[in-house]
């Protein structure tokens, strides 16, 4: 199975590089921070004292007694309850103090820390972030730079950071943990810090920016054709990550709403955001969304609406977890479904595959985080971007796929209506009862021997005949009778006549023969060749033996001439036939009229 070994490879770099963040255990250089052109990690090991003492942000402070806890590192879950979960670090760095004066321009970057904290510099407080107790106010995702001001810089050359840190209340810290945990924790130049922590959050920003951009775009795609369904999740889907990614991006806060109305929005994304897997997947499959698999869905839905519209923070503690485990059956599922539609030759579930593969493996990867207390850089942002591009692949696919099979069925019918075409055409030149062309198509193929004609100078000529009495035929015999004469008569004559010449079924009982390169005296020839022909044929009928006669007009085409008054003159030629006695041919030619027979 090349994919399930794709899958592996997949995850055990993704695990093996976010693993690389907790192999290293750098320590914090102690001595002399020579160039502070560069920056320096705060990362490591920090004095750490559970409790609360103003006295602590001291930079004489003697903190030799306390215990080393590092930076960044989440508190064993419970935290320190029996000291109102507040907590000091103190990290002390030694400058030359020669180079004091030029140290002027420093600054600290802070990763986040669960849930609100002060930062102190030579005993000064030069920033914070959510609340401290009494006000325990929480924002725990902000990351800042704030400046060190060079009075907080010993004439020693010595600084002492002092971080005061709320973990947040015990529901947070039983279900989280506390202090800092993530994000760069630096000190160097406050201009490159700053730019630093600036260019860290644009990758984010761009990616939000087209997530959003594509979830309008193929919303607006499926509103101009509404039976692109799947657009529609996909552009739902697109949308509620890039809610999620603005939400996870230190950006959000230049719209300077409430701690928790980002934290509404974020948790109500990510929340919803299986409903809609589940919906532009299965869409996307074309596979129908069983009763229980709906119940499931529906219950992400539930789970949405009510984080967002219950007050307060403490929610999201009771929540976030059986929601992590619930999301557990779709990590199951979905690749499950997704294999057995590969495998089944479904090319959407094949394309689809690896960026499934690469989300799950980075949801795995942050799961682990939560549930296993792994100490992993998140990869779920990186996951979305995985998911989305390959949604959008088979997207397009499928689309292609949907055109290419349109343009063949466009083809196809376009090729049959040609046929039922020609075929129609065709039945409106010919008469049902005898099978002979009928007036329309012998007229058609009359005009183009008449330019032929006009080409090659050989006229064609024209004869009409009619059958003798045949009103009283049918009065006598039957209408039923006189279509089957009538029948025999066609086909009589169409087999005594040559190849090139046409016969048509002029009306009722009248057929027209056109004779090309046919003289007067030929066209005489062959009428009176046809007349005895008829004159002399049985037609058996009901065990009788019945007999007819045919009058007929002769008219040769004249140059110059118009073809209805060609016909029109071996009509009168055969009118003339009939006053004469019928059974027999007469001719127009000029001058006069002659008969014969
Ligand atoms: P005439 O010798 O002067 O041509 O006499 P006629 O009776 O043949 O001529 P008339 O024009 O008076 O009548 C034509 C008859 O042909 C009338 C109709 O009963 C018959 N007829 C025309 N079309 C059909 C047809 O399709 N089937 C049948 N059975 N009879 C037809
Ligand atoms: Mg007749
Ligand atoms: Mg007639």
């Amino acid at each position: 199975m090349r994919t399930t070994a794709i899958f592996l490879t997949l995850l055990t770099s993704l695990v093996l590089f976010s693993g690389a963040s907790w192999a290293a255990k750098a320590e914090i250089p102690r001595l002399t921070l020579a160039d502070m052109e560069e920056t320096y990690s705060l990362k490591g090991s920090w004095q750490f004292l559970p409790g609360d003492d103003f006295s602590w942000a001291v930079a004489a402070y003697d903190d030799s007694g306390w215990q080393e806890k590092r930076i960044p590192q989440r508190w064993a879950r419970g935290g320190y309850p029996e000291y109102g979960q507040l907590a000091w670090y103190r990290l002390t760095l030694r400058f030359d103090p020669s180079q004091r004066e030029e140290l002027s321009h420093l600054g600290v970057r802070m990763g986040k820390v669960l849930n609100a904290y002060q930062l102190y510099a030579g005993g000064e407080l030069i920033g914070e972030v959510g609340k401290m107790p009494p006000l325990s106010e929480v924002n725990y995702d902000r990351k800042r730079v704030f400046a060190i001001p060079p009075s907080a810089i010993a004439v020693d050359g010595t600084l002492v950071l002092a971080l005061r840190v709320w973990g947040g209340s015990d529901l947070a810290l039983s279900k989280w943990g506390g202090g800092p945990h993530e994000g760069e924790f630096r000190i160097g130049n406050y201009a490159k810090l700053l730019q630093a922590s600036f260019l860290s959050e644009i990758p984010g920003l761009m990616a939000c920016v087209l997530f959003l951009g594509f979830g309008c775009y193929h919303i607006y795609l499926y509103r101009r054709n509404p039976q692109l369904q799947t657009y529609l999740w996909y552009g739902l889907m697109a949308l509620d990550i890039g809610i999620y990614s603005l939400m996870s991006n230190q950006w959000r806060y230049r719209l300077d709403w409430s701690f928790i109305t980002y934290e509404k929005i974020e948790f109500g994304a990510i929340y919803l955001f299986p409903a809609l897997v589940i919906q532009m997947m299965w869409s996307l499959l074309d596979l129908p969304i069983g009763r229980l698999l709906r119940v499931y869905q529906f219950s992400f839905i539930v789970i949405a609406v009510v984080i967002v519209l219950v007050p307060g923070i403490d929610i999201h503690y009771h929540t976030l977890r059986p929601w992590q485990l619930s999301t557990l059956g779709l990590l199951l599922l979905i690749p499950w479904i997704i294999v057995r539609e590969a495998r089944a030759g479904n090319v959407e579930a094949r394309t689809a595959l690896i960026g499934v593969l690469v989300f799950l493996a980075a949801c795995t990867n942050d799961l682990m985080i939560d549930l296993a207390g792994w100490q992993a850089i998140r990869l779920v942002p990186l996951g979305f971007v995985a998911i989305m591009l390959s949604m959008a692949i088979s997207l397009a696919n499928r689309f292609t796929t949907v055109l290419n099979d349109l343009e063949g069925q466009v083809a196809q019918r376009t090729t049959d209506l040609m046929l039922v075409n020609r075929q129609l055409a065709e039945i409106a030149r010919r008469d049902p009862l005898t099978g002979l062309l009928n007036r329309r198509g012998f007229s058609d193929e009359a005009e183009s021997e008449i330019q032929r004609f006009i080409r090659n100078g050989k006229e064609p000529s024209f004869v009409l005949a009619d059958l003798d009495k045949f009103k009283e035929f049918n009065d006598k015999y039957g209408h039923a009778c006189g279509d089957y004469v009538l029948r025999q008569v066609a086909h009589l004559l169409s087999e005594r006549v040559r190849n090139m010449d046409e016969i048509g079924r002029w009306g009722g009982e009248e057929f027209m023969l056109m004779l090309p390169e046919t003289s007067s005296e030929g066209a005489t020839q062959v009428a009176e060749k046809l007349r005895t022909i008829v004159e002399s044929q049985r037609f058996e009928y009901n065990n009788k033996q019945l007999a007819v006669t045919m009058t007929f007009g002769v008219a040769t085409f004249r140059k110059g001439e118009a073809l209805e008054r060609c016909i029109a003159r071996a009509d009168t030629a055969l009118y003339e036939g009939k006053e004469q006695g019928r059974n027999r041919v007469a001719v127009s030619a000029s001058p006069g009229l002659s008969l014969i027979g």
